[in-house]
């Protein structure tokens, strides 16, 4: 498992991680989601070692990064790091050389899914090829972490359904991984869990299905008017529109409905909020930014 514990980094002024504590166990698909400049790639790379944060630490399976770490290591950085001088089969030759546990029938199988020619030089492809021709070198030695900052981007739907469906599948099998991605979709449909950074701080994170559970938000419509709620405005937000209020139940959807059925409300339903909702939430801050 990957657990990252009070990891800062600073630029300058900049706070690119704040005190970052995330946990990712064996067999999770964690979705790190934030806007540009929330400290995502910020955090990979000190996950990594490729900057030294202030204040904190990394252990994977509860052990220090050391460079024997790299053998269950698959990272594959926001810019696939190819040499464009080099063909797709020379890559793939480089992995197998460098990784001891290297899997070459995987492999194959993945350039034939991702339609990669292996003679083709790297700085010839797509930017979406670059992009999977990245993953493969990252995943066909089939680590048991997987780091992965904006996997999917610049591909096609069917690859970034290949990619979704590889990462799922790695899961099951006992990896812990950590991606990040702006396309709240993928990391709704891959994910198991998220974490959501704003300002190099993690300022909301758990089990996907935890959090839409907490998330549910709980509508009633008054006949005349929006009778007093008995200090219910205390313990939640509510939002008042005419004879309508709809409560942010923080987990306690039944126990809201319950209570405007007894205030004698007319109707009353319970609204499920999307990751999308969650995120844009938890990041608005008002336009400020
Ligand atoms: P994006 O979604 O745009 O990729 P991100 O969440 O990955 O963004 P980071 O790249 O981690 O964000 O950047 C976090 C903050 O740290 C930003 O304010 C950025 O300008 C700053 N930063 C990142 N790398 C450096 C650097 N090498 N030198 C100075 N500042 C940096």
């Amino acid at each position: 498992m990957i657990a990252i514990s009070g990891l800062t980094k600073r630029y300058g002024d900049v706070l690119a991680a704040d005190d970052v504590t995330l946990d990712v166990p064996a067999g999770s698909v964690c979705g790190l989601l934030g806007r540009n400049g929330a400290g995502k790639t910020t955090t990979f790379k000190c996950l990594l070692g490729f900057a030294r944060p202030e204040a904190g630490t990394v252990r994977f399976d509860g052990a220090p990064l050391t460079p024997l770490t790299f053998a269950r290591i698959g990272y594959a950085p926001e810019r696939p790091a190819l040499y464009n001088w080099m063909t797709v089969a020379q890559h793939v030759e480089l992995a197998r050389r460098t990784q001891p546990a290297y899997d070459e029938a995987f492999a194959r199988e993945l350039l034939a899914t991702f339609r990669l020619d292996g003679r083709k030089k790297a700085g010839k492809l797509s930017k979406g090829q670059q992009t999977a021709l990245a993953l493969i070198v990252a995943v066909a030695h089939r680590p048991s972490i997987l780091i992965l900052d904006e996997p999917a981007s610049g591909l096609d739907p069917v690859m970034q359904r290949v990619v979704l469906d590889l990462l799922i599948d790695a899961a099951t099998n006992g990896a812990a991984i950590l991606l990040s991605s702006h396309q709240i979709g993928q990391v709704d449909r891959a994910a198991d869990r998220v974490a959501i950074m704003r300002d190099g701080q993690i300022v909301l994170a758990g089990e996907l299905d935890a959090l839409r559970e907490s998330s549910r938000v709980v509508e009633a419509t008054f006949e005349r008017e929006v009778p007093d709620l008995g200090g219910l405005d205390a313990e939640m937000r509510i939002e008042r529109v005419g004879t309508s209020v709809r409560a942010h139940a923080n987990g306690r959807a039944d126990a809201v409905v319950a209570r405007f059925g007894a205030l004698g409300a007319l109707g009353v339903r319970v609204l499920d909020r999307s990751l999308e909702d969650l995120f844009l939430d938890t990041v608005d801050d008002g336009g400020t930014h």
